[in-house]
């Protein structure tokens, strides 16, 4: 795995640079376009600050990156900058999950839930175009730790779904209730399968275990294919571990969504789809004529600024900075779980990801409450507090929690 590490003023020059490669709405008799940069009387272009602050200009000159770039064909006012939006895919596709040299396509999507969505329908549309499958014979097969937009791209897809519970303590898919459901579904006429795996659950950071999910598949007559939700922990997991069943070296993985604005901190609007080459097609809507290059995404337009964002990012820290960046906190979560075994307070942590699941039992209200844990349900009471351990969560603010633990212990 590796990317480069810019110096800011290179980075600085190449976003300049790809502004000056687009249409500038300004000077260019543009008449037809219904797009242009930010408003002028309250986002003024002389702001001083502008001058070094490439994110910020583009915000201002607003690009649409409507569409997908990875395909070549692709509105021409915005080439600048969507050639920085595909250099980003192809870093996260190639180098965190290993896909071949233009062996994939992919965008910049709103969020997870839209990449997930995304993927979904695109397994659809593949296993009705190339299948004839009825909507009614496709299931997606995901554990009871599933994101939520799971459900909610079945719903919208009209699929099935396949629910795995998982075991209460290790939050492992429970494999032997896996194989029963399989087999149930299979004869309640389910033939087409999209199994989610996830590259860390959102509450707990627990990582499917994709071998014995794929043997259990592979023992059916059925057709299967798998999405990886990578959306919290897709920017972690790839550089706390080395697993090659989880990357596009696994041929039965298709896609991968990840989140650029949870744990890389981008701003909203920043999920990102990668898909294997040649899928991205099942979800093109042709009638989108007056889009160059038609459109093979869920959104539609988004901002161009989004992918600036976390291209950015990525080329600031590089990949060897990006992994120490993760390992410090792998290293101050270690010591969150150190510190709750000398307490005898129970939890469950994935030594791979940064995210502390604590028994609610162990832990008061009142400090669950003025330490903002997340519990597992808003509706009853929880089961399980979590902790997050990101960049604002200061071993200060860990010292505090559990200094207060020890004051309510007393
Ligand atoms: C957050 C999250 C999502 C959804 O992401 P949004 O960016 O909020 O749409 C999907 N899957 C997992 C595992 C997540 O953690």
């Amino acid at each position: 795995m590796h990317w480069e590490k810019y110096p800011h003023k290179k980075i600085k020059q190449t976003v300049f640079d790809a502004l000056k490669k687009n249409l500038d709405y300004r000077t260019e008799d543009v008449l037809g376009l219904p797009a242009t940069y930010l408003d002028p009387e309250v986002f003024y272009q002389d702001a001083p600050f502008l001058k070094d602050a490439p994110y910020m200009q583009t915000m201002v000159a607003n690009p649409n990156h409507i569409g997908c770039h990875t395909l070549g064909d692709a509105e021409p006012a915005f080439l600048g900058t969507q050639a920085i939006e595909k250099e980003l895919i192809g870093i996260c596709a190639t180098q965190i999950f290993s896909a071949k040299e233009q062996n994939y396509d992919g965008y910049v999507a709103s969020g997870g839930t839209e990449a997930n969505i995304e993927s979904l329908w695109v397994h659809r549309n593949l296993y009705m175009r190339e299948y004839g499958a009825q909507a009614h014979e496709i299931a997606v097969v995901y554990s009871a730790d599933t994101h939520y937009s799971i459900p909610k791209g079945v719903n919208l897809l009209q699929l099935q779904s396949v629910l795995l519970p998982v075991e209460d303590d290790t939050r492992e898919i429970d494999f032997d209730a896996m194989r029963a459901r399989m087999h149930k579904a299979q004869s309640d006429g389910l033939k087409y399968f999209i199994l989610i795996m996830n590259m860390s659950t959102t509450m707990f950071g627990s990582v499917d275990n994709v071998e014995q999910a794929m043997e259990i598949m592979e023992g059916l007559p059925c057709e299967y294919r798998i999405h990886v939700d990578g959306a919290y922990g897709g920017f972690i997991y790839p550089f706390t571990r080395t697993n090659e069943s989880l990357t596009f070296k696994n041929p039965k993985i298709n896609s991968f969504s990840i989140d650029a604005h949870k744990l890389v901190q981008s701003p909203y609007g920043t999920g990102i789809c990668l898909l294997r080459k040649g899928l991205i097609e099942y979800a093109l809507t042709d009638e989108a004529e007056y889009v160059k290059g038609k459109d093979y995404t869920l959104v539609g337009s988004r901002s161009g600024a989004n992918a600036i964002a976390v291209w950015m990012i990525l080329r600031t820290y590089g990949s060897e900075g990006w992994k120490a960046k993760i390992l410090k906190l792998i290293d101050r979560t270690d010591r969150l779980c150190e510190n709750l075994d000398e307490r005898g307070i129970r939890y469950f942590r994935n030594p791979a990801m940064n995210i502390v699941a604590i028994r609610a039992e162990d832990i008061p209200e009142t400090i669950a409450h003025e330490y903002l844990l997340v519990p597992d349900t808003h509706e009853s009471k929880p089961n399980w507090l979590k902790i997050v351990v990101m960049e604002h969560v200061t071993q200060g603010k860990i010292d505090k929690f559990l200094f207060a633990l020890d004051g309510w212990k007393q």
